[in-house]
């Protein structure tokens, strides 16, 4: 199996008027191509923390996060936010989409900000991805004339249009109903599947963990549980 993370000791201090909350306390971890695994904990125990820093949006106080063998802390800008525009897609608990692009441009955006014109076979693409997530008659859209669920559909075209090596989906059912979060993980998985991609979530909902093949239990900044099943 190939690594695609391998985290060693890694600590995140913040600093809050000089008072330092330690949000994460040593992880070491290792994340594999194709795995679907969840890091599941309570409001506050480093989940996010850890996604940024997988995402590469943030760096560790202390430690090493290796990305395909490469030690992040040893790329610079450029190469940083170019592994994250090609290899990382995002999905966020609110979202995230821009409110004044539709449907179509919304899933466009990871392309237009690399400059990646829209040829016929781009467009095509985009047009397939979302009749994947369900939304073929509301490409036009925008955010604000959708529900909570058809935009987390959207979030998910969007992660997927430049055929991430990982999507990163940090609590992405929070803000949904447990019916359409079912589904939304759901859709997720089946479409990270079918995209090769290796899935990383984070939730405090174990209900809906069920289907994850690995759960990676985090309290107070570590890990404390790995229950495969
Ligand atoms: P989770 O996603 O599991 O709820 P977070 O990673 O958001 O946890 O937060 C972990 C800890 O770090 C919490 O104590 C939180 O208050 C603190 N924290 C997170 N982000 C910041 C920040 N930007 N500044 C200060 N403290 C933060
Ligand atoms: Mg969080």
């Amino acid at each position: 199996m190939k690594t695609i993370y391998s985290l060693k000791n890694v600590t995140k201090d913040y600093y809050l008027n000089k008072i330092v909350v330690p949000a994460l306390r040593g992880i070491d971890f290792e994340i594999f191509e194709k795995e679907c695994l969840a890091f599941v904990g309570p409001s506050g125990s480093g989940k996010s923390t850890l996604l940024h820093i997988l995402g590469t949006v943030d760096s560790p106080t202390s430690g090493k996060i290796y990305f395909n063998n490469n030690d992040v802390s040893s790329l610079n800008d450029t190469q940083l936010s170019d592994i994250r525009a090609t290899k990382i897609g995002f999905i966020f608990q609110n979202f995230n989409l821009v409110p004044v692009l539709n449907v179509f441009e919304n899933v466009e955006y990871p392309l237009r900000i690399r400059n990646i014109s829209l040829t016929k076979d781009i467009k095509n693409k985009i047009f397939k991805l979302i009749e994947d997530v369900g939304l073929k008659d509301f490409y036009k859209r925008k955010p604000n004339e959708l529900s909570g669920g058809q935009r987390q559909r959207v979030a998910i075209a969007r992660a997927l249009v430049n055929d991430p090596v990982v999507i990163l989906a940090d609590e992405p059912t929070a803000n949904l109903d447990s019916k359409t979060g079912d589904m939304i993980l759901a859709l997720i998985k089946e479409l990270s599947i079918k995209h090769n991609s290796t899935i990383v979530f984070s939730t405090h909902d174990q209900k809906i963990m069920n289907f994850v093949e690995k759960k990676v239990l985090i309290f107070d900044g570590k890990i404390t549980d790995i229950q495969k099943t």
